[in-house]
């Protein structure tokens, strides 16, 4: 048995290193761009502005300690957590960039996170999620265990094994929120990975899907603190990570392809080490579909209808999982995650590719769905979701096709742009790549 290793390590002259240069740098470049600070319009939002607050809460602190007598609870609160936890600001900062950096600025933010909550200090709502992971394996409200049952037994009729009674390389890793909707009709998530069992079933019959026994990756526990076990009904991200690493040795997984940027980078990163002991590799659906294009095992044919289309880039995917590996002088991220899916959706005949001009890639907005803000503050996280869906209708409405539509690849950014697109009085669709690919394997000749 693989035991999770403490997550909070001893990173702590690393933070006080990185905060110290922003106190000398005080560039800035952080502010006018943070989801929170136009949401706010407060700097203390920001990261700088929590920078000079984490300079106060350590002053004459070692190790994990913060000084949390002089600051209000309450402001401590909306600070801390009301963020997205984008990294934007780990991209533009230049002590955050830096490929020798050994502390990011959403690294930090996510360590005093657990400090204030180890301390009771956390918004009240996540609680819920941190109960709905204990009874049900997911943060999300009326989500049940059957939900993964269900889809499991969807996506084994189409053709995938099932890793609980066949042994498997691969698996799909479905995701809590893609279960928890695949059979909504607000937010149809469930199309998602079925068109992934589609992809994968018409190149290997070696992926298989857990069903029930699928637990929550954690990821949403790390992002808001509740690391540590604080509660017997409330599960921690510790929890978690164990319970994932027993099933995937037991089943002896070797590939963990998932359509969620979440969980990959939960998988790749948070778990990095325990995943490279047990020889297990992590894949976004995205990076899978592209190296089926590049290596010709897939091809792609006409799209059925003429469509313009945009790419919103998952905060999770471009600025976590590919400038992770990035930052670890691994291209590929950027190559298969970045770039990946333009080259996609520029292959499909039928549809026009249309860019967000400069904020897209590294550069693109958040769409305020992550790291527990939806939770905690949903209606500050719709009205990014709004800027950011606002952003890519104007985008759209310089193609040529009259149906339009904006594409993604993360099942959160996918809930949250359907939701602000009907706020806006907008019909636009929202769809995964995955089912725009699955549609044109179709067409393929
Ligand atoms: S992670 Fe995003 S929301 Fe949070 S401070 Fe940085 S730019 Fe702002
Ligand atoms: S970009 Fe980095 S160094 Fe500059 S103010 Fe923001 S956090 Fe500080």
């Amino acid at each position: 048995m693989i035991e999770a290793e403490a997550v909070t390590e001893d990173i702590w002259a690393e933070v006080d290193k990185s905060v110290e240069s922003c106190s000398l740098t005080h560039c800035g470049f952080c502010t006018f761009e943070c989801p929170m600070y136009k949401e706010f319009g407060f700097e203390s939002y920001t990261s700088r502005g929590k920078k000079l607050l984490i300079k106060n809460l350590r002053k004459g602190r070692d190790e994990d300690i913060l000084n949390l007598s002089e600051f209000s609870p309450n402001d401590l609160e909306k600070e801390f957590f009301a963020c997205t936890l984008c990294g934007y600001c780990d991209f533009i900062c230049a002590p955050s960039s830096d490929s020798q950096a050994a502390v990011r600025n959403t690294q930090i933010f996510e360590e005093i996170r657990a400090l204030l909550v180890e301390n009771g200090i956390f918004p009240e709502e996540d609680v819920e999620l941190c109960k709905g992971i204990k009874n049900h394996f997911n943060p999300w409200k009326g989500a049940r265990r059957t939900d993964k049952k269900n889809v499991a037994k969807e996506l084994i009729g189409l053709g995938m094994k099932d890793a609980e009674k066949d042994s498997v390389n691969s698996i799909l890793y479905v995701g809590c929120t893609t279960a928890s909707f695949a059979k909504s009709t607000d937010f149809p998530l469930g199309n998602i990975v079925k068109s992934a069992a589609k992809i994968l079933s018409s190149v290997d019959q070696d992926v298989g899907v857990l069903g029930k026994e699928e637990m929550c990756c954690g990821g949403i526990l790390k992002r808001t603190g509740f690391v540590t076990a604080h509660n017997p009904h409330w599960s921690s991200f510790e929890e978690c990570m164990t319970k994932n690493l027993d099933l995937f040795e037991r089943l002896e997984i070797q590939e963990i392809i998932t359509a969620c940027p979440g969980c990959a980078k939960t998988f790749a990163e948070d778990y990095k080490d325990e995943m490279e002991d047990l020889g297990i590799k992590t894949v976004h659906l995205v990076e899978k579909m592209v190296e089926l294009l590049d290596e010709g095992t897939i091809s792609l044919g006409e799209f059925p209808i003429p469509m313009t289309v945009t790419f919103h880039d998952p905060c999770h995917l471009v600025r976590h999982l590919a400038r992770f590996r990035q930052l670890e002088g691994n291209e590929y991220g950027v190559e298969k995650v970045v770039e990946g899916p333009r080259k996609v959706l520029k292959a499909i005949p039928n549809i026009e590719f249309m860019e967000v001009p400069i904020y897209h890639g590294f550069r693109s907005h958040c769409c305020g769905s992550g790291a527990g803000l939806n939770n905690a503050f949903h209606e500050n996280a719709l009205n990014v979701g709004k800027r950011r869906a606002a952003e890519l209708e104007d985008c759209l409405e310089k193609g040529n096709h009259e149906e339009k539509a904006i594409v993604t690849a993360c099942p959160f950014c996918n809930i949250m742009l359907r939701e602000a697109l009907r706020q806006l009085g907008s019909e636009k669709n929202v769809y995964d790549i995955a089912e725009i690919v699955g549609e044109a394997l179709d067409g393929a000749v």
